[in-house]
């Protein structure tokens, strides 16, 4: 299966409702239609309802940022994949901060990436080491531990549409992304735990994308290591200029691989 490639905006708390349409109406006239590009915005819950009324779904999808795992019942303060799925495609699933301030364990992940797979949502599964776990040499064996673990209660046919988000800890939110090659040994890995799970399909068919300290002007240099799909953005993607210019940097990454593909063949 080929897919576009994908980007994704991580709002986080950082947004009211005024400020989320503000910022919507900023996109909206920014960026262009790309058919090779997918651009998918997270707002928080309290968003989620009104921005859906207002995006032009032809440009832009939506995601939550979490989700509960239990579809219906007493858990004050949850909301369910069940009660969004009229809203949005996708959900980050996982992320680090979920992670550290929730308290977050693999089994957790593991039951919310089954629920919003269960409601049609398309997981946009977060992995990644701490700066320690890197120090340790344990970036490997973190990344497989979150991987099968997460993935545990899917079919080969559920894993196709997934999306794993490597987001090194120590690069969020930090001065600079991770450099090319160590996202390049990570998503290698990934695909490699991919592949001995569910096979060379599932491996291909997954869009693994990078995320942690993305702005414009690191755009190519990551868009082209092998293996990478997209980004996930946090602080850049509240910025309309910086994030509608990581869009069409992206989309002239994709056209000129696109244009590579047919002059091999
Ligand atoms: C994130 O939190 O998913 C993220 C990528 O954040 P930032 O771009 O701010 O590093």
């Amino acid at each position: 299966m080929k897919h576009s490639k994908l980007v994704v905006a991580n709002w986080k708390m950082y947004l009211n409702i005024h400020e989320s349409s503000l910022l919507v109406q900023r996109l909206d006239k920014k960026i262009h239609l790309h058919r090779n590009v997918e651009v998918v915005l997270a707002p928080n819950f309290l968003s989620l309802y009104s921005i859906n009324q207002e995006i032009d779904k032809r440009k832009f999808r939506l995601a939550a940022q979490d989700g509960f795992f239990v579809d219906e019942g007493a858990y004050t303060g949850s909301v369910s994949f069940s009660q969004m799925r009229q809203l949005i495609d996708y959900s980050i699933i996982g992320h680090s901060e979920r992670r550290r301030y929730f308290n977050e364990g693999l089994g957790e992940v593991r039951d919310k990436v089954a629920a919003a797979v269960r409601n049609q949502i398309i997981p946009i599964l977060c992995v990644g080491e701490t700066k320690k776990e890197r120090a340790l040499k344990e970036t490997k064996q973190v990344l497989h531990d979150q991987i099968v673990t997460a993935l545990s209660n899917l079919t080969s046919q559920d894993v196709l549409n997934l999306v794993i988000a490597y987001e090194p800890v120590w690069a969020i939110g930090s001065t600079e992304p991770a450099t090319p090659s160590i996202i390049e040994e990570a998503v290698s890995w990934i695909r490699y735990q991919i592949r001995e799970l569910y096979g060379s399909e599932a491996e291909e068919s997954v869009r693994v994308i990078y995320g942690g300290s993305d702005e414009p002007e690191y755009v190519n240099a990551i868009m082209k290591v092998p293996g990478v799909d997209g980004l996930l953005v946090g602080r850049a993607s509240l910025n309309y200029e910086h994030f509608s210019d990581i869009i069409s940097r992206v989309h002239l990454v994709a056209l000129s691989q696109e244009n590579t593909k047919a002059e091999d063949s």
